[in-house]
């Protein structure tokens, strides 16, 4: 068993929020657990913990033809989520829950040690671009300590909001020169090295 896999097994065991009790199953994340890149959304909706898998709804169905636009197969990236378990009736996630929540994905992103990280929606953005607002912040690459960070709308705004549609398909179409950019230097992680260059 994996690092990875015995985490996410703790993260389904999970009660330390009130979420645990109307869930019906924990949804963890899934994906290459050497991605070189990590999506990061909300939190799952109704379809998700139905499933226990991240994306599989209709705000999915656009990831999927997002990922498609870059040729990249949800099985050569990982996608999770702030929260691990559906707030009821879909409501946004508190910041008690976020902030109990955090800790399973800082674990998640230590294992993976991804080098892009895409944050979907204002929830994921708030992690890691503390104070930003996503209008302003949207499609403009941060980069820091070896790792880039990448903030995108929702995928279910789109769905919502035609106008953003073509923002988020934009954005998108940044991920494959960002990762090329920030790839590993000769002999670093060689293991990985021939799949992640497969990516672009
Ligand atoms: N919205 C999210 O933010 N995450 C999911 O997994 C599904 C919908």
């Amino acid at each position: 068993m994996s690092a990875l896999s015995d985490l996410n097994r703790e993260i389904s065991a999970c009660r330390q929020c009130e979420l645990y009790r109307q869930r019906t199953k924990v949804v963890p994340g899934e994906g290459a657990e050497d991605a070189a890149i990590v999506f990061i959304g909300e939190a799952p909706g109704w379809h998700e913990d139905q499933q226990g898998r991240p994306f599989v709804g209709p705000a999915g169905q656009f990831l999927d033809q997002l990922l498609d636009s870059v040729h990249l197969k949800r099985s050569q990236v990982y996608i999770c989520n702030v929260l691990k378990c559906r707030p009821p009736g879909n409501r946004d996630p508190q910041p008690a829950e976020i902030a109990t929540c955090q800790q399973w994905l800082d674990r998640q992103l230590q294992i993976l040690n991804p080098r892009l990280v895409v944050t979907l929606g204002r929830y994921s953005m708030a992690r890691f671009f503390p104070g930003e607002t996503i209008s302003r912040i949207h499609g403009r690459p941060r980069r820091e300590g070896g790792r880039a960070y990448l903030a995108m709308y929702h995928p279910a705004a789109a769905l919502h909001q035609q106008s953003l549609r073509q923002t988020i398909q934009a954005d998108m179409l940044k991920i494959p020169a960002l990762l090329a950019e920030a790839a590993p230097g000769p002999g670093a992680r060689a293991e990985a090295a021939p799949q992640q260059l497969s990516l672009l």
